[in-house]
């Protein structure tokens, strides 16, 4: 497909040469992906045009204009105004961020081996990009100068904290500091990006390294098409008729979910989780501990008594303590329900006569028994009712009813897509008829795409210089089936379509000036793209989009309740696995990491907490990448939580409305407070303001089957 589009640019470019006689030079760099979006809608990105060679020209030629622009603000001779110096950053990288919009429909839908090639080439250059930008000693004096000012105090709420926001991006990151500690913090910064780099490189290690080769005899239990993916693994490895388990999750979950072959079980269980913990060269312990000394070194540079206290500042928590508190009020459930998950498998091995205590490489294995014992739910059977079409029209009706949109199509040709596959709709608002912006969806996966299921803008929302309209996008990996034929669709898959789905709801519903309050805020985000998740299960989109593929009968009550039952199995172990991460990943944050002993203190601080023997932390320390391998979840593992008890609160407030999940009051607080307020309204305010009250953690437990403990508030 690819080649096919570049061969017609290529023969548009020699009709137009031959035609108009212009002569360009053939080493002009093609820098395209700048250029501002042209035709309907306010303007589309050129899909259809895009050309690799564009990519590296425009990319470098678009930090050099954005750099321009800042030192345009850094060095204007006016004094430091709202006007001069906040807007202008505002105003400022616009062409980058559409070489942006480009560059990543090739990171993520259409790569190649030259993408990536490039990508590697443009990394430290985008790095290097924005430390220049944040680095700028002149540029900060003047927002500092604009934040200090009397004149912000008395405007408008939404600008005063883009103000806050946009001094916080300098000052959280070292722009205060002068002198020495200036030159320590920049060099922390790079001793740090090489120790997550290494800590990433040894764990890879350990997960290509250690590979179990097993012959015929040893397959008990193991499905067709797993035994089928060991055998080409295996053979991909040089072991040709033997049947390689790889040391990675997806190897390791089903070969211990379905493995009859107890001992085998328990060597894969202990290679996999001792991923970065073999005491050799490739050993994490003493890397996890430098990195969290090197973390706590600089944020006392900044001031701040730990690291989880200077990350939480501008989340939704807002403190280690508070978060702290969450985690804690449901653990005790958390491993009480374990107990029980454990007793209801000892019983099952003791029927079995199986003469076994479990053992954490058991839990898997007794656990699938326990579910199919007790919450069998046939995935086929429920598949027959999903199908893909009939879901987008049932989450156009959802956003109809909840957000007014109507989503009409739009003829082919008249918006550039970058593949044949790719649809747009157009989104008005239904009373006035005014356009909204448009909805890509790229639905189906493909060789270059990457896999699962997620969400983007090509222009987000904004009005301080003229309304803008919302391109958003949303991206799949369905299974495209025979022509003319329904696509039919797991229910997880549903379930994240509506997840993705909220995402660009969210986009396509923002209604905030300026860009920067488009933004997210961590423990916050996934939180209005779950609650979308609830309106799979509402009944008029049982009865009308969830039906039979040949019967269009809707999918019976009895299947709809199996499904909302399995939600509450195994979840003894799945919180468990999950909270005694983010717990740790708090205590690590809040810890003076002096002499730290990274073994030692994970067994001791897991022994405090009772942390179930059967069970190991989801990622133990030497292989926990979203704290060690960067700083993208570190003290912030806890945020799925967190969003989660948003989730599951928001959720129950309209089980008991008037009107349900479709009752019109309450639809216009979501879409008002929680959707079109962006992150102009701390989200803690904006909660409220929806709730009336602060979120609760009894839904949460409720949701997963835990009872609600009576002193919870
Ligand atoms: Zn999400």
């Amino acid at each position: 497909m690819t080649k096919l589009r570049f061969s017609h640019i290529a023969v548009a470019l020699v009709i137009l040469a031959t035609a108009t006689a212009i002569m360009v030079s053939a080493e002009a760099p093609n820098t395209s992906l700048l250029d501002e979006y042209k035709g309907p809608y306010g303007g589309v990105p050129a899909f259809d045009k895009m050309d690799v060679a564009s990519i590296k020209p425009s990319m470098e030629k678009g930090m050099e204009m954005g750099l321009a622009e800042i030192d345009a603000i850094a060095s204007n001779p006016e004094p430091p105004t709202f006007e001069n110096t906040i807007l202008a950053l505002e105003r400022s990288g616009r062409p980058l961020d559409r070489a942006f919009s480009y560059y990543g429909i090739w990171r993520s839908n259409m790569s190649t081996p030259d993408v990536r090639e490039i990508q590697a080439e443009l990394a430290p250059k985008l790095s290097a990009y924005s430390s220049k930008i944040r680095g700028n000693e002149a540029l900060f004096a003047r927002v500092r100068a604009v934040y200090e000012s009397d004149t912000v105090k008395k405007m408008r709420p939404d600008q005063q904290r883009l103000v806050l926001l946009t001094y916080d991006s300098f000052a959280r990151n070292g722009a205060t500091l002068e002198g020495d500690a200036k030159a320590r913090y920049a060099e922390i910064n790079e001793k740090l990006a090489e120790l997550h780099t290494k800590f990433s490189n040894n764990m890879l290690h350990d997960e290509e390294e250690y590979v179990l080769y097993l012959d015929e005899n040893q397959l008990g239990g193991l499905s067709e098409a797993f035994v089928k993916s060991m055998a080409s693994a295996a053979t991909e490895r040089e072991h040709d008729g033997k049947y390689a388990v790889t040391n990675t999750r997806s190897s390791m979950d089903p070969f211990l979910t379905f493995s009859t072959e107890r001992d085998l079980r328990e060597k894969v269980w202990r290679t996999y989780y001792n991923r970065g913990d073999n005491g050799d060269e490739y050993d994490n312990n003493a890397i996890c501990a430098e990195i969290l000394q090197l973390r706590n070194e600089r944020i006392h540079l900044l001031g701040y008594d730990n690291y989880a206290q200077w990350r939480l500042e501008n989340r939704m928590a807002k403190t280690p303590e508070r978060a702290m508190e969450l985690l804690e009020a449901v653990w005790p459930a958390a491993i009480a329900r374990v107990a029980e998950e454990v007793a209801d498998m000892q019983e099952i091995a003791d029927a079995e006569g199986a003469g076994i205590t479990i053992e954490p490489w058991d839990y898997r294995f007794y656990a699938e028994k326990v579910r199919k014992a007790k919450y069998d739910l046939d995935s086929d059977e429920v598949k027959q009712y999903v199908q893909l079409e009939k879901l987008r029209e049932a989450m156009f009706m959802v956003a109809g009813e909840l957000f007014n949109f109507k989503f009409t199509p739009v003829p082919e040709g008249k918006v550039p897509v970058f593949h044949p596959d790719v649809k747009v709709w157009e989104v008005t608002d239904k009373t006035s008829g005014k356009l909204v912006g448009l909805w890509y969806l790229d639905p189906y996966a493909r060789t270059g795409k990457r896999s699962g299921a997620w969400a983007t803008t090509y222009r987000s929302y904004e009005s301080f210089d003229g309304e803008k309209t919302v391109l958003a996008s949303n991206n799949s990996n369905f299974i495209k089936g025979e022509p003319g034929k329904p696509v039919l669709v797991s229910w997880d898959d549903a379930r994240t379509f509506f997840h993705e789905f909220g995402h660009a709801l969210h986009y396509l519903s923002m209604k905030v000036e300026y860009p920067t309050l488009t933004g997210g805020v961590r423990d916050y985000t996934e939180f209005q793209s779950q609650l979308l998740e609830r309106w799979v299960l509402t009944d008029r989109v049982i009865n009308k989009y969830l039906v039979h593929y040949e019967t269009g009968k809707p999918i019976p009550a009895e299947l709809v309740a199996k499904i909302k039952n399995a939600a509450t199995f195994n979840q003894g172990f799945e919180t468990t696995e999950y909270l005694a991460c983010a717990l740790m990943d708090l205590i690590y944050h809040t810890t003076d990491p002096s002499n730290l002993d990274v073994d030692a203190f994970e067994k001791e601080q897991l022994a405090r907490l009772h942390m179930p023997k059967e069970i190991p932390m989801r990622h133990r320390s030497t292989q926990f990448a979203h704290i060690f391998s960067g700083e993208g979840y570190s003290a912030g593992y806890y945020g799925y939580m967190w969003a989660d008890v948003l989730t599951s609160d928001a959720a129950e407030a309209f089980a008991s409305a008037p009107g349900g999940f479709y009752d019109k009051d309450l639809s216009k607080k979501l879409v008002k407070y929680l959707f079109a307020a962006g992150n102009s309204v701390d989200p803690a305010d904006a909660y409220r303001e929806f709730r009336g009250r602060d979120a609760e953690i009894e839904a949460l437990m409720r949701d997963r089957g835990f009872p609600v403990p009576a002193a919870a508030n």
